[in-house]
């Protein structure tokens, strides 16, 4: 709990729509769901980001030149603020949880600050990771638990640590998924996605076709990913591969995200969306708080 909290919600255009991420870690924003922020960003979409840890254990580079947790912390937060101004994120909030170390918070604690701040802003969609973190890590797996459970909690006139907001029924919750052509491009640009957790070795073959609920193309908007993704520097050893993509690779990996809709009280059945917000009417357009 060492960073600042932002408390301040900016107000938004009345009737605007919203869209919360909560994530796990400086760069899961840009990496897995920034084609999907700038697209809606430039819809006028109000958008905010939740995220747990400041990634101060993910240093990439020379261990001899490691600034320690605390300075890569900051470091980071500072990447995902540019990062987020780029991609078109009005607020961005942090948790102050410790890499890697995700699973271990208190679930209560996490649960209610993450209620909180959908009680809040009230946002009419919500998105995490899916089940798997996307390719098994164990930070990811528990930001998708823990916003899952923020999400039923926020709802919940009846929960106990949320005085001082009104309840809020978020409209639609999404899991990012993806298929294995993109799991697989995903790996040539990166390298091998693969984790050892508990003595096991986690990969991530990408989800069957028919999982899939929602794809959203935001290929127009891949230049500017790819601007945003610059922004985490601390990271760019982990990126060098990046730089030789082709634009059509580019294109793929930063315009073409797939969702699991894991939650809408607006729709249903097995029509593939285009769109986050489909289903959504216009009395659930957020009313503001
Ligand atoms: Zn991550």
């Amino acid at each position: 709990m060492s960073d600042p909290k932002l408390l301040t919600t900016p107000t938004s255009p009345a009737g605007s729509r919203r869209m919360l991420l909560v994530l796990a870690h400086p760069d899961d924003e840009t990496l897995g769901f920034g084609g999907t922020i700038a697209r809606y960003a430039a819809e006028g979409v109000e958008v905010h980001l939740v995220t747990a840890t400041s990634g101060q254990k993910g240093w990439v580079g020379d261990p001899e030149r490691n600034p320690g947790e605390a300075a890569l912390g900051r470091i980071r937060r500072e990447e995902l603020r540019r990062a987020a101004a780029i991609l078109g994120v009005r607020n961005v909030y942090f948790l102050g949880h410790t890499d890697g170390e995700l699973d271990e918070v208190d679930p209560e604690a996490i649960v209610t600050e993450i209620a909180a701040y959908i009680r809040e802003f009230r946002p009419d969609v919500v998105l995490t990771f899916g089940h798997d973190g996307l390719y098994g890590h164990p930070d990811h797996i528990a930001i998708c638990q823990f916003t899952t459970a923020a999400v039923v909690a926020a709802a919940n006139p009846g929960s106990r640590f949320l005085h001082g907001f009104e309840p809020h029924q978020v409209s639609k919750l999404y899991y990012r998924a993806a298929r294995p052509g993109y799991m697989s491009a995903y790996e040539e640009a990166f390298g091998e996605l693969v984790m050892h957790i508990d003595g096991e070795e986690r990969r991530s073959p990408g989800w069957q076709d028919w999982v899939i609920t929602t794809t959203v193309n935001a290929g127009a908007r891949w230049r500017q990913v790819w601007i945003a993704v610059r922004q985490h520097r601390s990271q760019l050893p982990f990126y060098e591969r990046l730089q030789s993509l082709s634009d059509e690779r580019h294109r793929y990996l930063w315009g073409t995200q797939e969702f699991y809709r894991a939650m809408s009280v607006v729709n249903g059945g097995r029509e593939k969306e285009t769109d986050l917000f489909a289903g959504v009417p216009a009395w659930a357009l957020t009313a503001a708080a």
